[in-house]
């Protein structure tokens, strides 16, 4: 058996490298706008310190990492989003 190495994100914040399942993916997708976890597009990748998501800088972080404006609801959504994804760490696997 061969194991499948991990695939490595840097995180935007602290631009350190994790494991991919230990990110929150931001995506930009085409049709449906910003999505968490899914949607085909440009995608930003953010880990789940504290430190990090709440950075007061992330939005803008965010918006330039994703080349878009994001609206001021969005850091609202985001906040519950890491939340709801950090109280099920091993959700899927
Ligand atoms: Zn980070």
């Amino acid at each position: 058996m061969t194991q499948q190495a991990p695939v490595m994100r840097i995180c935007i914040s602290c631009k350190k490298t994790y494991d991919r399942k230990d990110l929150l993916k931001i995506t930009k997708d085409h049709k449906q706008g910003i999505m968490f976890q899914k949607g085909i597009g440009r995608s930003a990748y953010i880990c789940k310190s504290t430190k990090c998501y709440s950075d007061s800088k992330i939005k803008k972080k965010l918006q330039k990492a994703l080349k878009t404006f994001l609206e001021p609801e969005f850091i609202e959504i985001f906040e519950k989003e890491i939340t709801s994804y950090n109280d099920h760490p091993n959700k899927g696997i």
